[in-house]
């Protein structure tokens, strides 16, 4: 997963970008970068790392111009490795372009095969390399209409943003899969990922860009144009952005994403009551939930763990020395708290089982008596390929356990999970979002052979 900002026609360009992307941290911790575009030439300051890190007095003074692209990365298609941060650049006829990109592609395999046999070579392992090229093939003279003719050949989930010279341009996919906003500042247009960018900002929110919806953004003025067939594409909004990924302080899809998940959360304690002293969070991810799940019964809500902030989501564990001490490096039960006492834990979902099997054992090692998990969304039973980054069907644990298989291997004294029918009763529009990670139900192709690593043989 990552996170896209664009900034178009500000002085500062650079450093709003930065700010902006400093906000969207959580949908990408693995590498950052930013484009400019300095009159002449497209800046480029990218690499591993967190977004506070990447950008340094020498980066940002290195970025000048007055539109910015930045994107953060969480790898869900090629390596993490240098090459492959974005926003990736390319030059064509003497023409830079840069884009940046949000979304999984599914018909990678048969477009990389499509360009390389007609001669293009590959710099990189990531889908979003296929589009510059796509860009590059056009024989099209009018620019919006090569925009037109490459995303037409596109399939799967982009949010997208591009530089070609002094213009950004920005466009969602005709499924909506992820978000994408338009927000403005002192007159000019942003684009991002989430709204929390916008408020960071201080920049007035104006609205989502639509699903098929191309935007030519250049000297202030905001031009769109909008994808052939898009009214009939299927609406196929990720729900998993409102479950974990997208921050509680953002609205998107047309809805706030903590009132989603509390709403998730009091759907579950309808659903799923047991008695207990008191209900407490799996932080942060359960957290919205837990309220909502508390207040729906009246009941006590307690912290039972704290969460260690300065651990991000994908900590490092290079030895098993240090793997034995992962759980309590980022979160760490409260034994005054929770010392004899039966709880409910809300978490927001379970993937392979085995991080909650192991905070399962911190509770009961800091001497809770009963456990009872709550998961805010039904079990995961089918790998996403439009973006989130979940291991194949054989990993996720609900695809062949029960309910209550799941509940002896995480040692819980129970286990429920939200119903389908329940979480889709409490999201706007429930018959515009994409649910396969729960049905196996894909309203988009997926690819013939699945594999993150894709283009790099493995
Ligand atoms: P596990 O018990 O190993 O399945 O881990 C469950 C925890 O991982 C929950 O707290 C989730 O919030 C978090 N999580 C959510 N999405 C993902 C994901 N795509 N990959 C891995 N873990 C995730």
């Amino acid at each position: 997963m990552c996170g896209i900002i664009g900034v178009s026609g500000h002085k500062n360009a650079a450093q709003i970008a930065f700010l902006g992307l400093y906000a969207l941290q959580h949908r990408g911790e693995e590498a950052a970068g930013i484009a400019t575009y300095d009159g002449k030439d497209i800046r480029l300051v990218k690499r591993r790392g967190l977004v506070a890190d990447v950008f340094d007095d020498k980066a940002m003074a290195e970025l000048q111009g007055n539109v910015a692209i930045g994107h953060c990365r969480y790898s869900t298609t090629g390596s993490s490795n240098h090459k492959n941060v974005q926003p990736f650049m390319v030059r064509h006829k003497r023409r830079p372009i840069a884009i940046a990109h949000n979304g999984n592609l599914t018909n990678t395999e048969q477009l990389y095969q499509k360009l390389e046999e007609d001669g293009s070579i590959f710099q990189t392992t990531m889908d979003s390399e296929i589009i510059v090229h796509l860009l590059a093939k056009s024989k099209l003279k009018d620019l919006k209409q090569t925009f037109v003719e490459v995303l037409q050949q596109l399939e799967g989930a982009y949010s997208l943003l591009f530089l070609v010279d002094e213009l950004m341009v920005g466009a969602r996919d005709p499924h909506g899969v992820r978000p994408l906003c338009l927000g403005k500042l002192d007159g000019n247009y942003i684009l991002a990922s989430e709204s929390c960018s916008l408020d960071l900002l201080h920049a007035e929110y104006v609205r989502e860009i639509e699903p098929g919806e191309i935007v030519f953004i250049h000297k202030g003025q905001m031009e769109s144009i909008y994808l052939p067939g898009r009214e009939t594409a299927k609406k196929a909004q990720c729900i998993f952005e409102n479950i974990y990924f997208a921050r509680p302080d953002s609205n998107i899809f047309d809805d706030n994403v903590y009132q989603v998940r509390k709403r998730l959360g009091r759907r579950l304690a309808q659903e799923a009551p047991v008695p207990a002293d008191f209900v407490m969070a799996i932080p942060d991810s359960g957290n919205y939930a837990a309220l909502g799940f508390a207040q729906e019964l009246k009941m006590p809500l307690e912290v039972g763990v704290i969460r260690n902030h300065y651990v991000g989501r994908t900590f490092i564990q290079p030895t098993q020395f240090l793997r034995d001490f992962s759980v309590k490096v980022k979160l760490n039960p409260i034994r005054n708290v929770l010392k004899d006492k039966r709880v409910i834990v809300v978490d927001d979902s379970i993937v392979r089982g085995t991080t909650s099997r192991n905070r399962v054992e911190a509770l009961r090692a800091a001497g809770a008596k009963e456990i009872h998990m709550r998961i805010s969304c039904p079990p995961i039973v089918s790998p996403c390929f439009y973006g989130i980054d979940f291991p194949s069907k054989k990993e996720l644990i609900a695809s062949d356990h029960t309910v209550k298989e799941v509940a002896d291997y995480i040692k819980v004294d129970s286990l429920a999970y939200l119903s389908l029918e329940g979480m889709l009763a409490e999201v706007k529009n429930r018959e515009q979002f994409c649910t396969a990670c729960f049905t196996g139900k894909y309203p988009i192709n997926i690819p013939k052979t699945q594999s993150k690593y894709l283009l790099e043989g493995k």
